[in-house]
């Protein structure tokens, strides 16, 4: 068996680096800390560059994805493309001066008491550190949900996250399993390039109109909620909504009865802001079914009886966060590999853990959280150089320890 290589690093050493790892890095980098950034990808923001559709583009305004200390370009769009939005975290990087180490898959990482430090390993190596801040995001793995009879099914089944354009379906009758936004968009998509798509709803969703009067409807809330209470603001987007679009109901789209600000505090789910289906869904070029009770080998069995013959299925189903399973006897994650504390007090565990990226608030939130992170870790960091214990001595210190322990 090859030998692991070993690495102190002396600063923290950062998991993942999508947005949020490289925020976090780019903020430690301004206040003079060294972060080492442990990614499993080649890339950076390996979902947004191997995980997503073509057409996909922000679902929010660019005001409210900007990392912090870098703007977007001007020349780009309201709704930057994802290409777009690759290229400015490229850009966002060199700037950072950020150099992840890639293909390092963090297999586990455990904090040791009895040297006080952080031990995280790849495959090929183990590093050690005072601090580790997890950025692996909410949304690491697809999740593939049980369907009854889905291997038996023909056809090819797919989940969004390998789905990047209609054109491979052309003519082909697609089943979308679920309705959030990816389902949505991937239906509108699909419609675009002559296939016929039928998407299940389950449950009940919020959908909104992506803009109001020429205005985002996201600004709008956001703007709202400044003066306004949740309960109030979410009144008023449903009025919005009433009134643009109708009853969604009678189309299928059942709302939920809590309103969708407060339905998205509360689970982490978002409404869907239209970008197109819903005036396909309203003129019946995208099908609208109920839940799917069984996969056939050639289609689905509903709720409702009916039976339907299908080429392909998509699963739009969604992400969940990996956490649990590398990051081992911490108690700051619950089972699902979200902090158990809620936003804005989400980024700060025990024995300089640290999370960035998990408030179900978008790149909002991972610029909060990032900043706060590391004016935290940067305090630390200071007194440490302050009182002359050096990162040489602290180096020869810990790893007398960590051998002694290995
Ligand atoms: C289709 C889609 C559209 C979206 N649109 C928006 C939007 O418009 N606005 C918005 O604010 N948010 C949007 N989001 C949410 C979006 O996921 C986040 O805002 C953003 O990508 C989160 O960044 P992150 O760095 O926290 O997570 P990620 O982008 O998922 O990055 C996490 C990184 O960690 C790496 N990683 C995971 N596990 C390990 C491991 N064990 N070892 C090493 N590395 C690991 C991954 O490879 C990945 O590169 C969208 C999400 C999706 C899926």
């Amino acid at each position: 068996m090859e030998q692991l290589k070993f690495v102190f690093h002396d600063g923290p050493i950062i998991v993942g680096a999508g947005p949020s790892g490289l925020a976090a890095a780019a903020c430690l980098h301004r206040s003079g800390v060294p972060a080492l950034l442990l990614e499993r990808s080649d890339c950076i923001a390996s979902l947004w560059q191997h995980r997503t559709y073509d057409r996909l583009k922000l679902h929010l305004p660019r005001q409210f994805c900007e990392l912090p200390f870098l703007n977007f370009p001007n020349h780009f769009p309201k709704y930057p493309s994802k290409r777009q939005f690759v290229s400015y975290m490229e850009d966002y990087a060199r700037r950072f001066s950020i150099q992840p180490e890639f293909k390092q898959t963090v297999l586990s990482a455990r904090f040791d008491p009895a040297t006080g430090l952080w031990r995280v390993q790849t495959p090929d190596s183990i590093y050690v550190s005072l601090w580790l801040i997890v950025a692996t995001g909410e949304n690491a793995e697809p999740v593939i949900p049980e369907i009854h009879g889905l291997r038996k099914f023909q056809g090819p089944v797919i989940h969004t996250s390998e789905y990047r354009s209609g054109s491979e379906f052309a003519k082909k009758k697609v089943l979308v399993v679920g309705c959030g936004n990816s389902g949505m968009e991937v239906s509108f998509d699909l419609f675009r390039h002559h296939a016929s798509p039928s998407i299940v709803v389950r449950n009940s969703v919020h959908i909104l109109p992506r803009e109001t009067w020429g205005v985002s409807t996201f600004s709008l809330a956001m703007a709202l909620l400044k003066w306004l209470p949740l309960k109030v603001v979410d009144k008023f987007l449903l009025l919005v909504a009433n009134f643009t679009m109708g009853n969604t109901a009678r189309l299928g789209l059942r709302r939920p009865k809590t309103g969708p600000l407060q339905l998205k505090n509360a689970t982490g789910k978002s409404p869907v802001l239209d970008v197109g289906a819903f005036s396909l869904i309203k003129s019946g070029q995208i099908e609208v079914v109920e839940g799917v009770k069984e996969i056939t080998k050639n289609g689905a069995r509903f709720c409702d009886g009916q039976e339907r013959e299908f080429d392909s299925i998509i699963l739009a189903t969604g992400y969940k966060s990996n956490v649990p399973t590398w990051l081992k006897g911490d108690d700051f994650f619950t089972k699902d590999g979200m902090p158990k504390t809620p936003f804005p007090c989400s980024w700060k565990g025990e024995n300089g853990l640290y999370a960035v990226g998990f408030t179900r608030r978008g790149l909002l939130g991972t610029s909060s959280d990032a900043v706060n992170v590391a004016k935290d870790i940067a305090d630390q960091w200071k007194k440490i150089n302050n009182n002359k214990y050096s990162a040489k001595e602290l180096k020869l210190d810990v790893l007398g320890k960590i051998r002694e322990n290995f």
